[in-house]
């Protein structure tokens, strides 16, 4: 494997970034995930259009305009032989002596890897479906910034994985969901509509929820962008999480409730079928 570190293309195993990077000490960076599949960059527009936007926030330099980016990202693609997988990319404020405020004078860092995921094994997990672990969303104020800053979603997924669970799904103090520790959720309602929180609300704007969406309103199914509570989980026909990795992905246990007749619906196995020919396509 080769990543690509500030300029070079170095072997997976030698690529280091140095011990003062404020990513390392200050968790101050930002990073996307985009999808490969048959070799090319899934939705790669709106990846850098968010990635831009999360540096803005942050007030992090670009380490490089838009255009060598593009190039860089789709050399890391073709030198790790991906046809099908997921490109990482984190930049941070850079190297500097450590002292909270930013420094004056620092080149943002730039990092990216690559690695292969199958999306048919992907696709076909989907067909048995998953369950899911709820736990108090514990995050800060600024949900839509893509921080690499992620201590509340390790934490929240490894309570998922403990019990027995794929994903972790966050509620705030009201009892409304808000969102997976990588992933955003989706419920289908008895009459069949689509109801996901806004991304006013914060949390991240998933460039796949955002996929998802266009393609069920293509599909004429009907969309509502709004918060729903735990209690309204164990009365949904369905339930579904979508990101980069896991596409649409039916969930069929929500902690101790079983998600309509235990099985994926009809409504996230048609929006993965549209997904995958999306990705396809
Ligand atoms: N929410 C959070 C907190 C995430 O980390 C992710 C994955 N990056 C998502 C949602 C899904 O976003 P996307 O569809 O762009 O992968």
């Amino acid at each position: 494997r080769i990543a690509y570190v500030n300029g070079s293309y170095v072997p997976h195993d030698e690529a280091y970034v140095h011990i003062e990077d404020r990513g390392y000490q200050f968790s101050d960076g930002v990073y996307e995930v985009a999808a490969i599949k048959n070799g090319k960059l899934i939705d790669g527009a709106r990846h850098l259009d968010r990635l831009w936007r999360s540096m803005e926030e942050l007030q992090i330099a670009a380490p490089m305009a838009r255009a060598p980016m593009e190039v860089v990202l789709k050399e890391v693609v073709r030198q790790n032989r991906i046809l099908e997988g997921i490109v990482y990319i984190q930049v941070t404020r850079g190297v500097a002596r450590r002292d909270h405020a930013f420094p004056s004078f620092t080149r943002p860092a730039l990092v990216m890897t690559a690695k292969r995921l199958s999306y048919d094994a992907v696709y076909k997990k989907a067909q048995s479906g998953i369950k899911v672990t709820s736990v108090p969303d514990i995050r800060w104020d600024r949900c839509d910034i893509k921080s690499i800053s992620l201590l509340p979603n390790v934490l929240a997924k490894q309570t998922a994985r403990e019990a027995g669970s794929v994903e972790a799904v966050m509620f705030d103090k009201d009892g409304m969901i808000t969102e997976g520790s990588s992933t955003n959720v989706w419920m289908v309602t008895k009459d069949g509509t689509l109801v996901t929180r806004s991304t006013k609300d914060n949390i991240l704007p998933g460039i796949t929820r955002q996929c998802v969406m266009e393609l069920a309103e293509e599909n004429q199914m009907k969309v509502e962008e709004r918060a729903f509570s735990l209690l309204e989980v164990a009365d949904a026909a369905e339930i579904f999480i979508t990101s980069t990795t896991s596409c649409a992905m039916p969930v069929i246990q929500f902690d101790d409730t079983v998600i309509g007749d235990g099985k994926p619906g009809p409504v996230a196995l048609r929006l993965i079928n549209a997904y995958m020919d999306f990705m396809n396509s």
